[in-house]
Parts: C-alpha cells; structure tokens; sequence
C-alpha cells in the first residue's frame, strides 16, 4: 500500500498570533449588529419576534422547513412499505455505536413463518438518547437500510427513563420507507 506523507500547513505570522483573530471576530459581531440595526439581517422578515429579527422564537419558531437534506437528528426504525420490520438484529449498529447507545436484544423468526429465512428480527431495541451523539454510524454500517438519523431534534424527557428510546418509539419516529430489501427477496 503506497505510504502518503502528509505536510502540516505553515502557520503565517497573523496566525501565530492570537490578537487578528480576536479582531476579526469583534468586526463580524459588529457587522451583524449594524446590519440587525439597519433590519438588514439574514431572516429580518421571517424572525421579525425579537424585534430586530435576529433572534429565533423557539419553540414558536422553528428551523424544521429550513433544515438541509443532509440534517442528522435521532436514530429511529425504519418498516418497509407492508409494515414488516427491516432490521434482522445482527447487532452491527449495536457493536459500531461509538458510545454505546444501542441495546438489541435479538429474537428468533418462527420456522412456521413466512419469512423464517430471514432467522432474525428484535424482540428488544432500545436507544439511550442521552448517550447517542448523532454521528450516524448505525446508518452508515447497517445491512438492511433499517435505521436512519431522521430529523427529530427535539428529544427531550422528565428522566433518564424516559430518554431511552424502546422499538416502540423507535418505529414511531421512523416511520415507513420504501425501496429494496434482499432479504424480502424468495429467491435469495
Ligand atoms: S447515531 Fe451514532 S451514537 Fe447515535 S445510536 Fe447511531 S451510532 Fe450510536
Ligand atoms: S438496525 Fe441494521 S445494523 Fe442494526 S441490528 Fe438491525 S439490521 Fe443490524
């Protein structure tokens, strides 16, 4: 495998030194407050609450329309378009999860069942919300395309109790998504 070097980028002397920075940072403070001044500021007309339309009104305001396509929010379930579940607990996410905030406890498909070939779905799912950090690993490695980062931001709750998102809420938040499964498939 061919070795890369990397170079570390050489520092200017304006870098080196704290102070620019700290400068620069002051004259785009006051850009922003001469222009919210001027009711010029980015969303003057939508975020007009606060007066100078600089402040969002949250929770009567809310960025949910403005958020970008590639927005990670909390991990949820995914059924496909017959309600049928889509993860087969192989626990990848479970064991990707860098803070380990995912809990499966797996469950056998019936051999009588229709789908006994896929051997595998969860009996438990449960996701500590307070330990999940929104990284998006689970997505990334899960076989199934099962589970996705939708974009709830909002998770909140009374207890640690209730941040522990069970199956139950995990599919409600999910909801459903349409496309291929393999493991749908009779022939495979
Ligand atoms: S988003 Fe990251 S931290 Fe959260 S459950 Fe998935 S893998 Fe774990
Ligand atoms: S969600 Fe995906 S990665 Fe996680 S256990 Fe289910 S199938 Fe495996």
């Amino acid at each position: 495998m061919p070795v890369v070097k990397l170079q570390r980028p050489t520092l200017t002397t304006s870098e080196k030194l704290t102070l620019p920075s700290i400068f620069k940072g002051f004259l785009v403070t006051l850009g922003h407050a001469f222009k919210s001044l001027a009711g010029k500021s980015r969303g003057a007309d939508s975020l007009n609450g606060s007066g100078l339309g600089v402040t969002m009104q949250y929770p009567e305001q809310k960025w949910d329309g403005e958020l970008p396509e590639y927005y990670r929010g909390a991990p949820a379930l995914v059924t496909d378009e017959q309600d049928r579940e889509r993860c087969v607990s192989c626990q990848l996410c479970e064991f990707i999860c860098p803070p380990k905030a995912i809990k499966i406890v797996p469950g056998e498909i019936p051999s009588d069942d229709e789908w006994a070939k896929v051997e595998k779905r969860p009996k438990a799912f449960d996701i500590d919300m307070i330990r999940c950090i929104y990284c998006g690993m689970c997505e990334e490695v899960c076989p199934e395309q099962a589970i996705y980062l939708r974009k709830d931001y909002a998770i909140t709750g009374l207890s640690r109790a209730e941040m522990v998102h069970d199956k139950e809420k995990l599919y409600e938040i999910g909801g459903k998504r349409v496309g291929l499964v393999n493991k749908w498939n009779e022939l495979k």
